[in-house]
């Protein structure tokens, strides 16, 4: 296996930093060509210095000067603007994006590397949920491999590996629960961002770990596999699994299942990922079946969570509705995170947002734009932001 030239788009973030530790770990394997932050400076001038990319991009253009000045004794191009991390998607320097942004901004570039022919790692679930039908024709057309970073759609993938045309009956994506797990209404009502940004068993960014204290984030992870891997609506099913150690299961017409385990640990999926077809040696913690624990599953409490029966209704209608789910429930989240509103507050504005903006069956790509902005709008208006 030659050298892979990574172009790692959200570099700052959770996963883009446990990336560049699994590059770091194998300089053999991997080189690490394109780095992009949003506003992150300190951190991005730190990892260019470390990695020695082609090309750095820092989306705040306020940010330029500092980004400029401190990798001014090196031949890195620096870029900045929102306009440059879609641009730079269209490099040659890199042969797989890993796709790390956060939320809708993910999706353009993404978009931009499909279209060139570039493989994609995709860590950024929002890409799919809002346009995944585009996306996966696209991908199909280009030959491309969408290789899932998502731990749930990773296992679902490690498992489908060498089943040819094998058909699924089902998969079941297994959810940790988040930190409210058997929590109710009247308890939810009350709680603040530092409760709910408190993940048991794994650290992501903030609005992942908002929206899996809301089970939003299964919601959108049901939708992300639907397109990945060609499913019904009714062939998905969610099972709180606490333990965190099934990350995934198949169950194929025979009714055989096969799951995928591991220690809840995101570097494992990642590596995955970019070597992908090949396994390679790592010294991530190991599950020990000698310890004593027990693997237990229950049904979501959907009533409670009423974000997950929403994102579940919005892949049962289709057409734009996902994507009207995801900008409202982008503004939700970011309203809580700055304490403008409630936990429960999240779900209302996502159900309103649903029932206001026009549905279309069939968007095109421009449609699909136009409706994120006009789900934004209407969100922010019922918060007034
Ligand atoms: P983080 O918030 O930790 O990082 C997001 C990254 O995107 C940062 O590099 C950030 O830059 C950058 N960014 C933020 N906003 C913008 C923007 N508007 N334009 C361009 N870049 C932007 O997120 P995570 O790493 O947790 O998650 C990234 C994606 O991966 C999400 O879609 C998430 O759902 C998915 N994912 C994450 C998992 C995890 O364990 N974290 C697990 C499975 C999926 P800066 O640092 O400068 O703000």
């Amino acid at each position: 296996m030659g050298q892979k030239r990574i172009a790692i788009f959200g570099s700052t973030g959770s996963i883009g930093t446990q990336a560049l530790d699994v590059i770091a770990a194998n300089p053999d394997l991997f080189s690490a060509e394109i780095l992009t932050a949003q506003s992150n400076d300190v951190l991005l001038i730190e990892q260019a210095l470390k990695f020695n990319p082609n090309t750095v991009v820092i989306g705040d253009e306020r940010k330029y000067a500092a980004v400029k000045e401190g990798l001014k004794h090196t031949d890195i191009k620096v870029f900045a603007g929102e306009k440059a991390i879609h641009e730079v998607a269209s490099l040659d320097c890199y042969d797989m994006m890993l796709a790390a942004i956060v939320g809708y901004a993910g999706l353009k570039p993404t978009l931009r590397a499909i279209e060139l022919g570039k493989a994609i790692a995709l860590a950024n679930k929002e890409t799919l949920v809002v346009a995944g039908d585009i996306i996966m024709r696209k991908a199909m057309e280009k030959r491309i491999p969408i290789i899932p970073v998502d731990s749930e759609h990773s296992a679902i993938f490690q498992c489908l590996v060498g089943e040819g045309r094998n058909k699924i009956e089902k998969i079941i994506l297994t959810a940790s629960g988040g930190p409210f797990l058997g929590k109710k209404p009247n308890f939810l009502v009350n709680v603040k961002k530092d409760h709910a940004l408190q993940h048991p068993n794994w650290s992501m960014g903030a609005k992942i770990t908002i929206d899996s204290a809301t089970l939003m984030n299964k919601g959108l992870e049901m939708i992300e596999a639907k397109w990945l891997f060609n499913l019904n609506y009714d062939q998905i099913q969610v099972m709180v699994h606490p333990q965190s150690i099934i990350h995934s299961m198949v169950q194929f017409e025979d009714g055989s299942i096969k799951a995928q385990m591991g220690m809840p640990d995101m570097k494992l999926p990642i590596q995955y990922a970019l070597a992908f077809p090949n396994r390679i040696p790592n010294d991530f913690p190991r599950y020990d079946f000698k310890k004593p624990g027990t693997l237990t599953f229950e049904e979501p409490d959907i009533k409670t969570f009423r974000n997950l029966a929403l994102a579940m209704e919005a892949m049962r209608q289709g057409g734009n509705m996902p994507c009207i789910l995801n900008a409202a429930n982008e503004i939700a989240v970011y309203a809580f995170l700055r304490n403008r509103i409630g936990f429960l507050d999240m779900t209302e504005v996502v159900e309103q947002t649903m029932q206001k903006i026009p549905f279309l069956e069939t968007p095109t790509l421009e449609e699909y734009f136009e409706t994120d902005g006009e789900a934004r709008n209407f969100a922010a208006s019922l918060i007034h932001m």
